[in-house]
């Protein structure tokens, strides 16, 4: 098992749609993919994590739970009207906080490691995060999503992070982050 290393935020995959995993003819071994997965966020403490932001193209996300849930090409089928607003982090961008609007509660389907299909609802912060995770794979992120003077707002902040930090990744010893 491997912790993956973590691509910069302004790498171009993670404004790139990710592809759909053929579990039928798998392009890498979902279970190791899974696990290491699984691993590398654990690694940095984060509430969720996407394949993209590992370098790896394809649909694959993952959320701490008992066991850890990883989900293979997510789609989310159904979804309250009912929306909630909270800051979200992202380990992508390790230090910015920006307040996102989200649907409460989500159904989800999705494969597991084994191709076994899955129809799961869920709601409140795990809904948040499988949303957070599943822009991911549609190239969005807390800040590219962002538009006019939001855009503006949330871009300047985050290149006075930049500015002080470098933008780097976040560090695998670094404090607890959001995602
Ligand atoms: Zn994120």
């Amino acid at each position: 098992v491997t912790v993956l290393k973590l691509v910069r935020y302004d790498d171009p995959i993670l404004s790139t749609p990710s592809k759909r995993f053929d579990l039928d003819d798998p392009p890498v071994d979902p279970v190791r993919l899974a696990m290491d997965l699984v691993e590398t966020m654990n690694a940095h403490g984060a509430l969720g994590l996407s394949a993209p932001q590992v370098g790896i193209p394809y649909r694959v996300i993952c959320f701490p739970s008992t066991p850890n849930v990883v989900m293979f090409n997510p789609v989310v089928v159904d979804s309250t009207t009912e929306e909630t607003v909270m800051e979200e982090g992202c380990l992508t961008y390790p230090g910015l906080l920006l307040k996102m609007r989200r649907k409460r509660a989500i159904k989800v389907r999705y494969f597991r490691p084994n191709g076994e299909v899955m129809n799961e609802k869920f709601a409140d912060m795990t809904a948040r995060v499988i949303q957070h995770e599943v822009d991911h794979l549609d190239g969005r992120t807390i800040l590219n999503v962002r538009e006019g003077v939001e855009r503006y707002t949330a871009q300047k902040k985050w290149s006075k992070i930049v500015a002080r930090t470098g933008g780097g990744p976040a560090s695998i010893k670094g404090e607890k982050q959001h995602e």
